[in-house]
């Protein structure tokens, strides 16, 4: 007597329950679709047991999950050697081939199942609404009738897989919406940085880690210089796709542990953790370089596109706050502009 048959005799419902609860606690898709044909293969004699997803458009198939290992990648398959599965997408029913050396259709096939020792193959399309979503296998090596129970059971887990997969579905698509969201609420949306909110908040964090373990920490505010004269010579919707271009740039030039973000307008700010004053102005002077030297589209070449930079450290001795930090940052910027605009300046505490 197998396993099913020893659940079920016992505790019936208690033994389907179980798998019923478990099945719809998965909530990756993946893990879903594992979990089926693990219970399968765990309750009754399978050879193997997978499950196929079928694109009927393109006339392809993969194999997304099978018995033997949790971490499978999609498999494709040849459809041409799977016409128990042809037939199941196409009549949405359970196809079942109790002795494959007796069946018309596996004629071809035969002498390779017979290699694998299968001997009879069971198709349970996997339903929701009107829908195929994907095809359970199992293949069956014992010459053994399957009995009533077991047919059942299987019939009964791809009922319920059908809902499992379709669930896992919606939960992943929710998951990826939550994303989504955080993402936009942190991410300045013309110009893919960071948004001054989220600049705030890490601001923090990283001015907290420099005090507490003694490290310094640069802050980089740039400045495109007449901008304004952009906006008027080429337009504020090209000034736009500028602007988009510098953030770009900058990014590009950035080292992975730096952070940018918009600042507001057409500013923008780097924080450079672990960074000391000469490294944030060579950081700078590279920054400055590689956007003076970009060219965007069609604009006037004899005027670049140019960024005037103030850069400031912590600790300093007149920088004892996160306000102190910034305020440093912007006078060196300033002095930036006032010395010509096009170059990069450093905070020196004044006195
Ligand atoms: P300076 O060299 O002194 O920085 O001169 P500026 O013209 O860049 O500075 P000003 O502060 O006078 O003007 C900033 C300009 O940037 C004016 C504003 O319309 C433009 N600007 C700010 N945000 C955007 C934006 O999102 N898109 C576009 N196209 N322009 C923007
Ligand atoms: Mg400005
Ligand atoms: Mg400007």
């Amino acid at each position: 007597m197998n396993d099913v048959s020893n659940a079920l005799e016992s505790d019936p419902w208690q033994g389907w329950l179980q798998i019923a609860n478990h099945l719809f606690q998965v909530r990756r898709f993946n893990e879903v679709l594992y979990e089926v044909v693990r219970e399968i293969a765990s309750r009754m004699e399978v050879r193997h047991c997978s499950i196929i997803f079928v694109d009927e458009r393109k006339e392809s198939a993969y194999v997304v999950a099978t018995h033997e290992t949790p971490e499978i990648k999609r498999i494709p398959l040849d459809l041409k050697k799977y016409p128990e599965v042809v037939q199941a997408v196409q009549v949405k029913e359970p196809v079942f081939i109790p002795n494959v050396s007796q069946s018309v259709m596996m004629v071809p096939f035969q002498e390779a199942l017979q290699k694998l020792s299968i001997h009879s193959i069971l198709v349970h399309p996997l339903i929701q609404g009107e829908k195929v979503l994907g095809n359970l296998i199992l293949k069956i090596s014992s010459s053994r009738a399957l009995t009533t129970q077991q047919l059942q059971f299987s019939a009964w887990v791809s009922r319920l897989a059908g809902g499992a997969i379709r669930n896992a579905h919606h939960y992943e698509i929710l998951i990826e919406e939550r994303n989504q969201l955080e993402r936009l609420a942190m991410i300045d949306f013309l110009t893919d940085t960071y948004n001054h909110r989220y600049f705030s908040a890490r601001l923090e964090e990283e001015f907290n880690r420099a005090i507490r373990y003694n490290l310094s920490l640069s802050c980089i505010l740039l400045d495109i210089d007449d901008f304004k004269w952009v906006n008027d010579t080429y337009g504020h919707r090209r000034g736009d796709t500028i602007l988009r271009e510098v953030a770009s740039v900058v990014k590009g030039a950035i080292r992975k542990t730096d952070f940018l973000a918009r600042y507001g307008g057409e500013e923008f700010v780097i924080l450079l953790p672990q960074t000391d004053l000469s490294g944030a102005f060579r950081e700078g002077e590279r920054i400055r370089q590689v956007v003076r030297s970009h060219s965007y589209g069609e604009t006037n070449q004899a005027k670049r596109i140019t960024l005037s930079i103030g850069v400031a450290t912590f600790p300093d001795k007149t920088i004892a706050t996160i306000d102190d930090l910034i305020r440093a940052a912007d006078a060196a910027l300033y002095q930036a502009k006032r010395f010509g605009k096009d170059r990069t300046e450093v905070f020196v505490a004044p006195g």
